[in-house]
């Protein structure tokens, strides 16, 4: 039986699969040859990430499909009821990335607390006469200790975020639609571990109180969870990171926030328009980028390419 990995998979997935007897194919299909290639090689698993979609076009022409699989979570890019009702199976690796994420999300709060996004442009190089980077002005940075770090959503990856964060010595607080309280178990390296309950405020307390404020909610489709008024609430002087979903933060306001300095940096891995986002947040002197690599990490990757393998393998074994 074949499988597609059209987003690609990790070694240890593609080994996982061949082991339970598939072949597995990483050839990079194009989104509009998708449908014809699937038919023609008479592929029954397609996998993807986020870059390849799933619509009612390819779920219509490709009647031999029997699962689609996403490596990580958010499945917005799947049509996701419409291929259940064809009897197709849809499956995700919720959990292997959330560490992944959490990390990713420490990496732009360092980077905005300690200025590494204009260190790095700043070097100064032999003989130099850009005394702007001998000053070093920009370094005038601030612990994350003693914060307090406010995390909306508070599911998988915001509780890995409240872990690292209560590693660090900051505060947390939290505000999730869904979850009232939540305990969280902190493993030390040395076998240690704390046990901590943290119980969820209205996000209105979260605007008001945080230092820095995450976001890890799914794709909404009620509208921005953090607007014009969300930013008009805020601390000044706020650092904001968002590695949930693009569409969550509203990005015209987020510039004016922090063109006002109302924000005082922003660290992104997904935007409103992905792959490409809007020149004036590439661009914004006092905002971290990734594209889109929260769960880019080999850990992520070898978890998800397993966790697919196991569960394909038990889906089709009759
Ligand atoms: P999860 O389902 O475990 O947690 C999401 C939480 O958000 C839930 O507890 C839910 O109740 C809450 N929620 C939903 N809407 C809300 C709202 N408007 N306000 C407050 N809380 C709200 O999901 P997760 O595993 O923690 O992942 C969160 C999101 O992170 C995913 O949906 C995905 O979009 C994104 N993600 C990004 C990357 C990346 O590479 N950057 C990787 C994995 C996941």
């Amino acid at each position: 039986m074949k499988i597609l990995a059209n987003d690609g998979i990790s070694k240890s997935g593609i080994i996982a699969l061949e082991d339970a007897g598939f072949e597995v194919i990483t050839t990079k299909v194009a989104q509009e040859q998708v449908a014809n290639y699937i038919n023609t090689n008479d592929v029954a698993v397609l996998l993807v990430r986020s870059a390849t979609k799933v619509r009612k076009d390819i779920i219509d022409a490709c009647p031999g499909l029997k699962i689609i699989g996403r490596g990580g979570v958010g499945m917005d890019n799947i049509d996701v009821e419409y291929a259940r009702e064809k009897g197709i199976h849809v499956i995700n690796t919720p959990a292997s990335s959330s560490d992944s994420v959490a990390e990713l999300v420490f990496a732009h709060l360092f980077t905005g607390v300690r200025f590494l996004h204009d260190a790095n442009r700043n070097m100064p190089l032999e003989g130099d006469t850009n005394f702007e980077a001998l000053k070093k002005a920009y370094a005038n940075g601030i612990e994350l200790r003693g914060k307090t770090l406010g995390i909306i959503g508070f599911g998988r990856i915001g509780r890995s975020v409240a872990r690292v964060a209560l590693g660090l010595g900051m505060r947390v607080i939290a505000s999730d639609k869904f979850v009232g309280e939540a305990a969280i178990r902190v493993d030390f390296y040395n076998g240690q571990f704390i046990n901590v309950d943290i119980v969820t405020e209205p996000i209105e307390q979260i605007l008001k109180e945080a230092d820095f404020i995450t976001l890890h909610v799914p794709a909404q489709e009620g509208g921005y969870v953090i607007g014009k008024p969300e930013f008009e609430t805020m601390k000044n002087g706020v650092g904001i990171v968002n590695a949930s979903r693009g569409g969550v933060i509203d990005e015209v306001a987020l510039i004016e926030a922090l063109d006002s300095k109302k924000v005082a940096f922003a660290g992104l891995d997904v935007f409103e328009n992905e792959p490409t986002p809007a020149i004036q947040v590439l661009m914004h002197p006092n905002v971290s980028l990734t594209p889109h690599i929260g769960a880019a990490t080999l850990e992520a990757q070898d978890r998800i390419g397993t966790e697919l393998a196991e569960q394909i393998a038990s889906l089709l074994k009759t």
